[in-house]
């Protein structure tokens, strides 16, 4: 397998530009002779069917969901990053490409980071013409505010909704499309295997969710935007649908799966309170502008934070971190709350959760104008915990929150598989090791207005694509294969619910592959996973039919793969000895805790191909260089 990055030659701020150029056109009467697959209706698959559609492909669009307007994209709280520098604090696309490269612990593509931050201002223009409310000065100006890892407010947002307002935006642009009959949309369906001809990515197969029936859809191209695999961990703060199956069943059609064990911990989340939970919730980063978060200074103080005295707190962040303070970010501010809970400083049931502190934001600014910031987030903490933030410290702990690996793609967003695309978090290429808040929704949209428009039209004018029927073998043959996998769920007929196995798999993962991991602890997951799966497939009960709407089956399929997925993940940690962002071995830290790189042995993409049932996959590595943001300790302090 070859990893050609494609990164064009040339001045970086001059590569997408002298890219752009030199790809190749698809003619405009020509344009509406080719059909392209987009598989994920989120931000990036959404804004993905709409541009390819307006550019006069003809698209074809699919999500699980019974509209595309529920992509989980729509859980976006905290905002978007752009460098407009319309605060005039310093920031520009350099800067922005310089904190997301540091901020991934370089561990990302210089070549891809630099053009995300140069669309980003792109996308802010876009939005903004579709009608996307963002939060505005009393002047009228776009407003902003902080995130993590930066010293410039550059995160455009609306309220603690933007991801609902953006994907609305998207979403209208899509209908708009349906409406002119150039995008045909498929809620409803699940993608299930992927079909290629000749090497090239040539059609999925799906599941109609409803009637049970499963069919095959060709196309010119195939573009997967179906969002990140963190549900491996069981308690996420994804929704509960979020699954890994069209990029897993992709990877086992020869893509390459890069950095699986990059995922990211999100330091301010309700705690965990017990047993039967299913799902966690976040609380925007947005909130570490005005909140403070500190833990008493003495363990297990019984005392109820209200009567803690400034004197018997401490502010752990800002003391550790006094550039940065509370907006350092999320792999350093998660590691820093485990360190003070380890120590027995932790509150809440268990210890696990540190408080975040609005009373001094409160006093500032009153109580209305962080209502207005944060309003939404603050209910939605009072509904779940009781607890009402604006008279009491907020309690967060991190949880598992999203996965910078993803399927291996190109400078051109393509995988190893010619014609297949990943896009959005379903990819891996411009977050590291670590992916700095704001920035997944720049990303998606990235990818989906401004760079698949240029290069599945470079794919499809450079390559010889003859018409293919869903009669082919190839297709029959794949439609065989879910059918008999769907028959084989259903089939085992065991006591033990799927749920079950899926909660004792994130169990696994959480304790050896979360947020701190060593070597035994990975061995130890690795004999665990496949005995777990093993057990899976003698005794999940899987009831119902296939004909009919049948969640317990859909779930059954997620779990199954998560189960394959979660031995990749722990075999990636495993084999990456060293620490960088969220993925910290615990054999690899410096003296003061913070993670210790080895870029002599490790500055590379680790790229597993499958290499068939029951077989270890194949490590390839794709060497990174670093031109602009030489690789240095990481440094917040
Ligand atoms: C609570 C929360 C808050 C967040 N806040 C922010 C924020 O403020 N700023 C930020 O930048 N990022 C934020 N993120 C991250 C960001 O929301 C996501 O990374 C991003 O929205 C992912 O978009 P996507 O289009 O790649 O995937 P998704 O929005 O997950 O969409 C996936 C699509 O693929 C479809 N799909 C999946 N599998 C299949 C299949 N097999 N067959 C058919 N369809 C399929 C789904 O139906 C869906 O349409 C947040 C994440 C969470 C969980």
């Amino acid at each position: 397998m070859e990893l050609r990055s494609q990164v064009p030659e040339g001045p970086i701020e001059r590569k997408w530009e002298k890219h752009r150029f030199e790809m190749k056109l698809v003619n405009p009467a020509n344009k509406r002779k080719h059909t392209i697959l987009v598989v994920g209706s989120g931000l990036a698959g959404a804004s993905t069917a709409a541009s390819l559609a307006e550019l006069g492909y003809n698209v074809k669009c699919y999500c699980y969901q019974d509209s595309p307007r529920r992509a989980h994209s729509i859980a976006a709280q905290g905002g978007i990053n752009a460098a407009k520098n319309y605060q005039n604090d310093g920031d520009s696309v350099f800067r922005l490409f310089y904190d997301t490269v540091k901020g991934g612990d370089y561990r990302s593509r210089e070549g891809n980071v630099y053009r995300l931050a140069e669309l980003s201002v792109e996308i802010i223009d876009q939005c903004v013409a579709q009608g996307v409310p963002f939060a505005r000065e009393y002047g009228g100006m776009l407003a902003n505010r902080s995130f993590g890892g930066a010293q410039v407010s550059r995160t455009f947002y609306a309220r603690g909704q933007t991801g609902q307002q953006l994907l609305l935006g998207a979403y209208q642009a899509l209908e708009r499309q349906i409406g002119l009959g150039k995008v045909e949309m498929f809620s409803r369906h699940e993608m299930l295997d992927l079909v290629l001809v000749d090497g090239k990515a040539r059609g999925i197969v799906t599941r109609d969710m409803v009637s049970g029936e499963i069919e095959s859809h060709a196309g010119d191209a195939v573009v997967l935007g179906t969002g990140g695999y963190g549900n491996v961990f069981y308690l996420a703060t994804y929704a509960k649908g979020a699954n890994a199956t069209a990029i897993w069943r992709a990877y086992k059609k020869g893509a390459a799966f890069a950095n699986p064990c990059f995922t990211q911990i999100h330091p301010t989340c309700i705690p965990v309170t017990g047993e039967h939970q299913s799902k966690l919730t976040l609380m925007s980063e947005s909130l570490r502008n005005d909140g403070r978060i500190w833990v008493p200074k003495k363990a297990k103080d019984p005392r109820p934070p209200n009567q803690i005295p400034e004197g018997d707190r401490d502010y752990y962040l800002e003391r550790q971190y006094p550039s940065f303070g509370n907006l350092v970010p999320r792999d350093v501010a998660s590691r820093a709350a485990k360190r003070v809970a380890d120590e027995g400083r932790g509150v809440g049931p268990g210890g696990f959760g540190v408080y975040l502190d609005f009373a001094d934001a409160i006093q500032r600014l009153g109580a209305s104008v962080i209502g207005e910031k944060y309003g939404n987030l603050f209910e939605m903490y009072e509904r779940i915990t009781a607890e009402n933030p604006y008279q009491v410290p907020m309690r967060i702990y991190p949880a598992i929150h999203y996965t910078m690996g993803g399927l291996w793609v190109d400078y051109n967003l393509m995988s190893t598989v010619p014609g297949l695309h990943v896009i959005g978090e379903a990819n891996f290429s411009d977050h590291g090791a670590n992916r700095l808040g704001a920035s997944a929704l720049m990303q998606g949209l990235a990818d989906g207005y401004f760079v698949m428009p240029y290069t599945i039209g470079h794919y499809l004018a450079s390559n010889k694509i003859d018409k293919v029927a869903t009669e082919h073998s190839a297709f029959k043959q794949a439609e065989a294969g879910v059918a008999q996998r769907v028959r084989t769920l259903l089939g085992i007929g065991g006591p033990r619910s799927v749920d079950s196995f899926h909660r004792e798999l994130g169990r696994i993962m959480w304790e050896d592959c979360g947020m701190a991991r060593n070597e035994a602890g990975l061995k130890t997951a690795l004999e665990k996973i496949p005995a777990l799966r093993e057990q899976f497939w003698r005794e999940a009960k899987v009831p119902g039919e296939n004909e009919e709407l049948n969640q317990s089956l859909e779930k059954a399929g997620r779990v199954a793969d998560f189960l394959e997925l979660g031995e990749l993940i722990c075999l990636d940690a495993l084999e990456r000895r060293e620490s960088c962002g969220g993925h910290f071995r615990e054999e690899f830290q410096t003296p003061d805790g913070e993670a210790r790189r080895d870029d002599e042995n490790f500055c590379h993409v680790a790229a597993w191909e499958y290499a068939g049932p029951g077989q270890k996959p194949i490590r390839h590595v794709e060497p990174l260089s670093f031109e602009y943001v030489h690789p240095s300790q990481r440094s917040y302090k």
